[in-house]
């Protein structure tokens, strides 16, 4: 039995994701930082509920033990993120715009609060026979692709997001090569309507999840370190 545990699953990527996850029969945690949010989305889905704000230690520490008391963990899907310079007028903030504090609570979520999920499961994960985790990046966070006229997501003008999930990428990097008896790798969902962009994605969260679960369900001799979408690896 695989029990895994999503971040920000209550909507989005990561409700499909898990949605999709206890079909194919994990037993899952749907981790949420509003208890009762988590707790109507796991109901929808078959799944556990536990209590998790990816910016909040005792939160975090609180949430590990509660599934370490209940017989541990297989996968972490990190994919609770935040989209700060985007307005609700989908106008994005971009390089004029930005300010350090834009840049810090965009990086307390996606790349603190991911570091801090992580030191917080590892124990777990390294108990388990077959330990996996998926760090949900970004197209944006390629350098490769954002330094390429060519590339659809060249012209995105904001500076915080997608520095953030650069970080990510380096995270899942230098973890992937720390734990080498796990698979740690990033994807990129594509363009997906979500509230995260104000349900302007040009994806169904159905085709953007389905990378995410590809990778929370490869096996021990499946990639790590890698960096993929749902057409095979990106360049970083
Ligand atoms: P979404 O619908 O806005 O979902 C984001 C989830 O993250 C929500 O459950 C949200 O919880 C949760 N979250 C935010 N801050 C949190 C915190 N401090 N602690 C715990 N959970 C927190 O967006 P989404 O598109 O599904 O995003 C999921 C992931 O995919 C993100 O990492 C995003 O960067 C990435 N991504 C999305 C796209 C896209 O086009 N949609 C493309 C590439 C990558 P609340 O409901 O409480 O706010």
């Amino acid at each position: 039995m695989t029990t895994t545990l999503i971040t920000g699953a209550n909507k989005g990527l990561g409700f499909e994701t898990a949605r999709r996850l206890v079909g194919a029969g994990h037993t899952v945690y749907v981790a949420s930082r509003d208890a009762g949010r988590g707790r109507v989305a796991a109901e929808r889905l078959g799944a556990r509920a536990v209590a998790l704000d990816v910016t909040d230690d005792a939160s975090v520490a609180a949430a590990a033990r509660a599934v370490e008391a209940d017989g541990g963990l297989d996968v972490l899907v990190n994919n609770a993120g935040i989209q700060v310079e985007m307005g609700d007028d989908q106008a994005v903030a971009g390089a004029a715009e930005v300010t350090a504090e834009m840049m810090r609570r965009t990086f307390e979520t996606n790349v603190f609060g991911m570091v801090r999920v992580l030191h917080a499961f590892l124990p777990l994960l390294r108990r388990s026979g077959a330990p996996v985790v998926v760090n949900v990046s970004s197209g944006l966070a390629s350098l490769s692709r954002m330094t390429d006229p060519g590339r659809p997501g060249y012209p995105y003008p904001g500076v915080a997001y997608p520095a953030s999930k650069a970080a990510v990428n380096m995270v899942t990097v230098q973890y992937a090569k720390a734990f080498p008896q796990m698979r740690i790798n990033a994807v990129e969902p594509g363009f997906t309507r979500t509230d995260l962009n104000g349900n302007s994605g040009l994806q169904t969260v159905e085709q953007g999840a389905e990378i995410i679960v590809r990778m929370a369900q490869v096996g021990p001799d499946g990639p790590t370190g890698g960096y993929f979408d749902a057409e095979g690896p990106l360049a970083w």
